[in-house]
Order: C-alpha cells, then sequence, then structure tokens
C-alpha cells in the first residue's frame, strides 16, 4: 500500500486522495482533494456542477484522532455553479457540506451520545458541548433524509410514556417492534398526543397496523382503538404481569388481616416478612427467602396458590413456541376462573 493511501484510510479521508501529510503545532494534517468521481459536486444537493472558482483559500476538518495525537484534513475551497443552488462551495465525500468535522468523527460523537452522557463525549472526544449537539442534529437530519420514511411499512409497534425529567415531565414514545427501532416520540402523554403520531401516520398505514402493544392506560387504547381498525391490542409481558402482582398482593393483604383479627401475631409477622419472597421471581430468591416460602407452602395454601398464580402467568411469556404459550396460556385462564381467589378471577 502506498504512503498516501495509508494516510486515506488512518486519517478518515474517505473517497479522498492524500497530497501529502505535514505535523504544524502538534496536529497531523492530512492534505487531501476529492477523488475523481467525487469532485465537482454542489455541496448541498451533491449534482455534478461545473466548476466556478478556486474559492478563498483552504478548508480544514477535524478528523478522529490517530491514536493521542489530533488529526485535520485540510483541502481547497473551490466552489461550483449548481443550477439549484447557485454557486456554493464543492462536496467533499469524507464531511457532510458546512461541517467542520469528518464523517467518521460525526459518526463517532453521534454514536456515543447514544451510548453515554454528553458530557462524557465531550471529553473523550475533546470537543465543546455545542458541538456534540451540532453533529447530532446534522447526522440526524442526514439519517431522516437519506432513510425511507420511518413510518412507512410498520406492521407491529408498541406504545408507551416515558418519563424524561424529575418533575412529572412525559415523552409519548412508539417503536417498531419489527426493527426495534424508536419510530416517533413527544411531549406529553394523553390522547390527543397519541392522535398526533396517528395523523402523522394517515388513515392508509394505520390500517396496515396489525399489532400495537402498550399498558393499559385508557388515553392509549382508546385511540388506538379509533386509529387502527385492524390492531390487535396487546398488553406487554410486564403490564401481564404486574396485574398478577397486585392480585397476589391483596390476597397476601387479606389473610394478615385476618391473622391480625383473629390474634395471630406470629403469624401476621411471618407473613409481612414474606411479602418480598412472593412478589420476587423465584430465580431471584436468596436462600433464606427460597426457605421461607417452602414454610409459606406448608402454613398458608391459599397465599402459596396465588404465588403460583402469579409464576404461572408470568411462565406464558418464557414459553419455546407461540402454540406452547397460547396452551399456557389457555390452561391458566381456565385455572383462575375456578380458583376462588376473588382478586385473581
Ligand atoms: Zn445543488
Amino acid at each position: 500500500m502506498r504512503f498516501g493511501s495509508v494516510f486515506a484510510q488512518i486519517g478518515g479521508v474517505e473517497g479522498g486522495v492524500v497530497e501529502g501529510v505535514s505535523v504544524e503545532d502538534g496536529v497531523v494534517v492530512v492534505h487531501a482533494r476529492a477523488r475523481g468521481r467525487c469532485r465537482s459536486r454542489c455541496g448541498v444537493c451533491g449534482r455534478r456542477s461545473p466548476g466556478y472558482d478556486q474559492g478563498a483559500g483552504r478548508r480544514c476538518w477535524r478528523s478522529l484522532d490517530l491514536g493521542v495525537t489530533r488529526c485535520s484534513i485540510e483541502a481547497d475551497a473551490s466552489r461550483v455553479g449548481c443550477a439549484e443552488h447557485g454557486v456554493v462551495v464543492g462536496a467533499v465525500p469524507w464531511a457532510r457540506h458546512d461541517a467542520g468535522h469528518t464523517r467518521s468523527f460525526d459518526g463517532t460523537v453521534a454514536w456515543l451520545a447514544t451510548q453515554t452522557s454528553k458530557s462524557a463525549a465531550c471529553t473523550l472526544m475533546r470537543t465543546g458541548w455545542r458541538t456534540v449537539g451540532a453533529i447530532i442534529t446534522r447526522v440526524v437530519a442526514d439519517g431522516e433524509r437519506v432513510g425511507p420514511d420511518r413510518l412507512d411499512g410498520l406492521r407491529r409497534i408498541g406504545i408507551d410514556e416515558i418519563s424524561y425529567r424529575v418533575g412529572q415531565r412525559y415523552l409519548t414514545v412508539v417503536v417498531d417492534h419489527d426493527t426495534g427501532r424508536l419510530v416517533w416520540a413527544s411531549e406529553g402523554r394523553d390522547k390527543k398526543t397519541v392522535r398526533r403520531f396517528f395523523d402523522l401516520l394517515g388513515v392508509e398505514r394505520a390500517s396496515r397496523i396489525e399489532a400495537v402493544t402498550s399498558d393499559l392506560a385508557a388515553w392509549i387504547t382508546r385511540q388506538v382503538d379509533e386509529s387502527c381498525p385492524n390492531a390487535t391490542r396487546c398488553i406487554d409481558p410486564f403490564h401481564v404481569v404486574a396485574l398478577a402482582t397486585d392480585a397476589l398482593d391483596v390476597v397476601r393483604r387479606e389473610i394478615w388481616n385476618d391473622l391480625r383479627r383473629g390474634g395471630d401475631k406470629q403469624g401476621a409477622r411471618f407473613l409481612k416478612g414474606a411479602r418480598f419472597c412472593v412478589w420476587k421471581n423465584p430465580e431471584n430468591l436468596t436462600e433464606r427467602q427460597q426457605v421461607k416460602l417452602a414454610n409459606l407452602q406448608k402454613t398458608n395454601k391459599r397465599l402459596y396458590r396465588a404465588y403460583l398464580l402469579k409464576e404461572s402467568l408470568r411462565a406464558v411469556f418464557h414459553a419455546d413456541t407461540p402454540d406452547n404459550a397460547i396452551g399456557l396460556l389457555d390452561g391458566w385462564l381456565a385455572w383462575a376462573r375456578r380458583c376462588r381467589i376473588a382478586s385473581f378471577t
């Protein structure tokens, strides 16, 4: 490999030719120009355009560090005359228009921003707070321009809320279960917010939605019923199991009250201490809690039965095939119906 192509590779000069390398004030400067096909293109739209002039001086982009040393790419600033955008500085393949950083630098910062805090990204990349914000903005804008509409082809979606700040500030978010991607988010958590998503989606695309998962909140479910006539509404596993845990707690409190009223102080105390072992998933129980649960099985059949009901419902979501899951769920429903524990029935 020739010297120039080695530096094109490690300096992040995608689609460019390296003309020389120098070290200036402790920064490795890679002097480059766009390669054949990439030359003489409009910086805004990328269309091939006739050259206009040499522009003013040289342009400089920060690239990813080479080990511990900073690295920049430098090239001339020649301009082109685009039929649509007029006289603009020509495109370079290694950076976005009007950006002071290379695409690989942008990509690294944008990825970091999804994985760590903004200040961690600033420190690691040795760049300013504002720069990180600007990079995220242009990477996202680019992704939206290039990719197909994120709302196209949605079949199975999930709608949920997340709090984004202390003090009851909420976002409503929509995810695509088939790709695992976030496709929409907006401030607020009410029916109006959900309707805004479906307005954007449009009647045509909404009619092709097959399944929508959410919790049981009426502000979501009512709007889904109105906007997605063909969709099956699904309660996600987390919320189903939470319902069973609530039902179990009703039973525990009933029995505890009975014991107290009957003057069985010891039994009541035992039951109070047992609350964590019936709430927790069995695989997370400590040894002491396991012993407690075994005691419970002997001394309090009703509560233990409620516990088994909760656990069997949880098992539905861990079935190895959909058929097995349906079988387990049918069995569970029949059991819950005749279990004579009101909170489960
Ligand atoms: Zn143009």
